[in-house]
This record gives structure tokens, sequence and C-alpha cells, in this order.
């Protein structure tokens, strides 16, 4: 009677794991669910005056002759208007 109670118990654990399994094979984890998020790209612009390239958001623009040039600081910016100016 007591053996019968253990085995029906054992039965029942087993019946509990396999169905924990096929849980488990339902949903995956969390931490695999979501992609890993994509890198910012930010649209990098080229500084003409000391050649650096920074983010077109934080660039300094300025519109000569129909093109826009970026500059990374005012400084940069003065440079290349003087520059400019002497041609
Ligand atoms: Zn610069």
């Amino acid at each position: 009677m007591f053996l019968r109670l253990i085995f029906l118990f054992l039965l029942f654990y087993l019946v509990l794991l396999v169905v924990r399994f096929f849980q488990s094979l339902g949903q995956s984890p969390p931490a695999n669910r979501r992609p890993p998020d994509p890198l910012p790209r930010k649209a990098m612009v080229k500084d003409e005056v000391c050649n650096t390239y920074i983010p077109e958001d934080e660039a300094l623009k300025e519109n000569k002759n129909g093109r826009v040039y970026y500059f990374c600081s005012e400084d940069c910016r003065k440079k290349f208007l003087e520059s400019r100016e002497n041609r």
C-alpha cells in the first residue's frame, strides 16, 4: 500500500517534469527573445578644415555655393570662411 503511494507520487512527478519540458519548449527564455538593440547609426559628416568626422546632428553647418559644409567647432567654421574669402 505504501509502495503504491510512492509509485503514484513518482508517476505524478514524472508527468510534472514532462509538462514543464513541453512548456519550456513552447516559450523561449525572455533573455533570448529580445533581439539585440541595433547600434544607433548616425550620419557622419566630414569637417573639411580639420578632416574629422562628426555626427551630423552635432555638426555646425555652413551653406556655401549651394553646398552644405559641416564643422566640428566654431573655430573650424571661422577658418573655413576666412580661407574662402582669401581665395
Ligand atoms: Zn574641425
